[in-house]
């Protein structure tokens, strides 16, 4: 039944008010059919055609302005869903639906449920201070397409704060998250060198932690917080990885 719904949704409006119509006039002339055939036998067939004309006249206009609103509130529901969980300016994930994917990640996982990656450009002050936040502007959503052409379909990519990404990648043990890290941080500086301006090169600092079993999200991101922090006080424009057994403080 709900398929049946749901298909009738995906038609046109004036189909949709059509089958509506269809249908309140068979209703209307069996109706018809049985008091007319009952009282007034004797007239029924223009009863039957003008039940049949009344109805047509009054159930399109009115099922065609309401399923148009329905449509409408429709649409409306998946533009606000879109705009609930997107970055406006890049139109990765955000930081609310990163949190609440990584979440459905890492519940219910026996193992390692995969690995984070911080990346934040590297003084991007500076950028805003001597170019303009336009720009700036600018130069994020570069950064934001090269992280998308280096993750995979199944990563989770956001842009979680001014100038910082989070990626999750689901299932990806220590090795393939380091390939994606080192991908991450080429391709920043590509796009980036195209962009060029005035000598100001735009570079990435990455801090990259797995996923522990039964560790919680909020432990998985402060780790991948402190490495971030520690790649930025090693000099930036490098990623720092978690070692394998190695617990960041
Ligand atoms: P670091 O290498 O330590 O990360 O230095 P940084 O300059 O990148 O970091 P800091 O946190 O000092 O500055 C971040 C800047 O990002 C400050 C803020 O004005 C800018 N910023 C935040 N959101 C946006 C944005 O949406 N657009 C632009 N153009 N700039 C933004
Ligand atoms: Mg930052
Ligand atoms: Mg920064």
């Amino acid at each position: 039944m709900r398929t049946l719904f749901d298909r009738f949704y995906t038609l046109g409006i004036w189909l949709q008010a059509l089958i509506v119509t269809l249908s309140a006039t068979i209703g209307a002339d069996l109706l018809t059919l049985f008091f007319y055939s009952i009282f007034f036998s004797d007239r029924l067939t223009l009863d039957l055609i003008l039940t049949a004309i009344i109805t047509v006249a009054i159930a399109y206009p009115i099922s065609y302005v309401f399923l148009s609103k329905t449509a409408m509130v429709a649409r409306l529901a998946v533009e606000l869903d879109k705009a609930a969980t997107t970055d406006f300016l890049t139109g990765l994930r955000n930081r609310r639906d990163f949190m609440q994917a990584a979440q459905d990640q890492i519940n219910g996982a026996m193992s390692s449920a995969g690995a984070v990656l911080f990346v934040d450009v590297d003084h991007f002050k500076r950028i805003n201070d001597q170019f303009g936040h336009a720009e700036g502007d600018r130069i994020l959503v570069l950064v934001a397409e090269a992280i998308r052409a280096s993750v995979r379909d199944e990563d989770i990519a956001a842009r979680v704060g001014g100038e910082e990404f989070a990626i999750f990648m689901p299932g990806a043990d220590l090795p393939a998250a380091r390939r994606v890290s080192e991908r991450i941080w080429l391709n920043c500086r590509l796009v980036a060198r195209g962009s060029d301006q005035g000598g100001i090169t735009t570079t990435v600092s990455i801090g990259l932690s797995m996923h522990r079993p039964h560790q919680s999200l909020d432990d998985l991101l402060k780790e991948a917080d402190s490495l971030l922090y520690k790649a930025k006080k090693a000099g930036r424009d490098q990623v720092a990885h978690i070692q394998p057994h190695e617990v960041v403080a």
